[in-house]
């Protein structure tokens, strides 16, 4: 958060922030400490639709200092029925535009920085550079691939998390600690059916935010968080399955790091 100059106003922001904060700084495991923490973090979102829309949301809702939002993307009205950052005033325009105008409106103390480009292995490193996790908000092999390599050259955690249908899948990949993506999921063989219920976007970036903050401030054990887990939700007969996750010998990507 970037302090103002004159100091009745840095006193305002202060006690603005504390009650916007308030009810988060009541939680042992946050308190002003971990809120503190939260407003000098910074994280990539990688897409700006179903998934980050959510994730976006809640992260600027509870004060993350920095979010890089980054989708190559225009808002188009078959969009609407899950990606909540956006709305038919926002039809034809970037959804990074879009984003950002969002989230500023729903937190104008943080930063965010719109970033209207597909993320590609020449532009990632750039963009990764100062952030503290990686958030997958992007719906297609190839990009994910780029952000786990990326996770793992720059040491960042990767919040993984997949939808399709009624069904989403949530991990955290921490380079060192846990398998890698490409340990886990192989490239797809057929062409992905691309239905979507809106909601099963809300649950699986919501467990995504969650796990995201609890890495940020460090809260609970590895085993309370999503690493060397899969969480596996099915909406349609409502069951959660949590499926232990081990590092593939023979994945090129991460080999060279020893997972413990
Ligand atoms: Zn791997």
């Amino acid at each position: 958060m970037s302090e103002p100059d004159n100091p009745k106003t840095a006193q305002h922001l202060k006690a603005a922030c504390k009650e916007r904060y308030a009810r988060q700084i009541l939680l042992p495991q946050i308190g002003s400490k971990g809120q503190q923490a939260l407003g000098k973090s910074s994280v990539l979102i990688a897409g700006a639709g179903g998934l980050g829309s959510i994730s976006s949301l809640y992260l600027a809702a509870a004060g993350v200092g920095h979010i890089i939002i980054a989708d190559h993307d225009h808002v188009e009205e078959s969009n609407l029925n899950r990606q909540l950052l956006h709305s038919e005033t926002s039809l034809g325009i970037e959804k990074v535009k879009s984003a950002a105008n969002r989230l500023q409106e729903l937190n104008s103390s943080i930063k965010i920085t719109p970033v209207q480009k597909k993320l590609n292995a020449k532009n990632i490193d750039l963009l990764v550079k100062k952030i503290d996790i990686i958030v997958d908000a992007c719906d297609n092999y190839k990009t994910r691939q780029i952000l786990n390599r990326a996770s793992i050259r720059h040491d960042i955690p990767f919040i993984f998390g997949g939808v399709q249908g009624f069904n989403g899948m949530v991990s955290c990949f921490i380079p060192g600690r846990t398998p890698c993506f490409e340990c886990i999921v192989k490239p797809p063989k057929n062409k992905i059916d691309k239905g979507i219920i809106g909601a099963v976007a809300g649950i699986t970036a919501s467990i995504q935010t969650m796990e995201t903050i609890k890495l940020l401030l460090n809260i609970g054990s590895r085993a309370d968080r999503l690493e060397n887990r899969l969480l596996k939700i099915s909406g349609l007969d409502m069951k959660i399955k949590s499926i232990s996750l081990e590092p593939d010998p023979d994945c090129r990507v991460c080999k060279h790091i020893n997972c413990k």
